[in-house]
Formats: structure tokens, C-alpha cells, sequence
């Protein structure tokens, strides 16, 4: 994929839309803090297009048909490799995408940015959460998901930042 001046990659922060094939992909985008949407289920290649220049995003997919389209330089991804972790490197080295950009400040289910709960939130939410009390507890208002400083949580940062020992050092940029 060349870069091309002018087109998505000029915007920041980055936005995508993956196509359904990769939706644990976009997971990975989503706990990194990138806006990521999917398609609604049996959406057509065309309205991908069309959904991706709309909302100006990259169209992120597996699906070489797509590079067909008109315009396809400008907002098409196309990842050839074979199964998640290679897709997630050939991702990685076509951006040198920051792993490590915002994590843990959208829902990795739905895409909505957390906010952080409120004690009364906990309690009507979540009642059988373990006691938070010492730490932010994270919510999403949209599908109830919570989010804390287990070890689950642990786990993903850590293969966020082994993802982003794939970035090409010599041309990362400087965050702000
Ligand atoms: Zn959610």
C-alpha cells in the first residue's frame, strides 16, 4: 500500500471500518482506542465503500474483491495474511500503528468511548463485581461492559505493547 498524500492517512487520529471477517480485529483497534466500526450484518461491498468515504475511514478487510472499487487506494486496506496475528502485523507495519495510542478508552464490543462508573453504576450494574473500590472502574453506557485493572485487562495491554514492538521505530512519530 503506498501512502498517499492527501488521503486518510494525513487524518488523525485514525478511523476504521473493518469488514466482518475481521471483527476480532477490530476488537484489537478498539482496546487500542481507535474509533472501529463494522458493517451491519450482509452489508454489500458497495455499501462497505460507500459506509468507509462517508464516515472517512479505512476500510480495513480480507477481501481482495474490494480493491476493484474506484478509489480503493484511498480508503482499502487489504491484508493478505493468513489468520489474526499475521493480519495484525501486516496491519501494524502498513500504518506503524501506535498498539498503545488510547487503550481501554472505547468498548472493545461496541465501539463507544468508557467513561468511568460511578459507585451507583457498580452497584446497579454490576452487583456481583469484585470489590473496585481502590481502583477506576471503566464502564460502557451502551452495552453495560465494565472494565478494571484485572487480569484480563493485564493480559491485553501486555499484547499491546508486544504488538507494538512490530512498528518501525525509525519512522514512528512522535505522539501528542
Ligand atoms: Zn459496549
Amino acid at each position: 500500500m503506498k501512502v498517499i498524500e492527501g488521503s486518510l492517512c494525513s487524518l488523525a487520529p485514525l478511523r476504521f471500518l473493518c469488514d466482518e471477517m475481521l471483527s476480532s480485529l477490530a476488537q484489537w483497534l478498539r482496546i487500542a482506542g481507535y474509533d472501529t466500526s463494522l458493517p451491519a450484518q450482509g452489508a454489500q461491498d458497495r455499501q462497505l465503500m460507500e459506509q468507509a468515504r462517508a464516515e472517512q475511514r479505512w476500510l480495513v478487510t480480507a477481501d481482495s474483491d474490494l480493491l476493484e472499487f474506484a478509489g480503493a487506494p484511498f480508503y482499502v486496506i487489504y491484508l493478505a495474511g493468513q489468520g489474526e496475528p499475521a493480519r495484525l502485523r501486516e496491519l501494524t507495519l502498513k500504518l506503524n500503528l501506535d498498539w498503545c495510542f488510547a487503550p481501554f478508552s472505547r468498548c472493545k464490543n461496541c465501539n463507544t468511548p468508557l467513561h468511568t462508573a460511578s459507585d451507583r453504576e457498580k452497584q446497579q450494574f454490576y452487583p456481583h463485581a469484585p470489590d473496585q473500590s481502590e481502583e477506576t472502574v471503566l464502564a460502557c453506557a451502551t452495552c453495560r461492559q465494565l472494565y478494571w485493572e484485572g487480569s484480563h485487562v493485564r493480559r491485553m495491554r501486555s499484547r499491546l505493547e508486544k504488538m507494538n514492538t512490530w512498528r518501525n521505530k525509525s519512522s514512528s512519530q512522535p505522539s501528542s
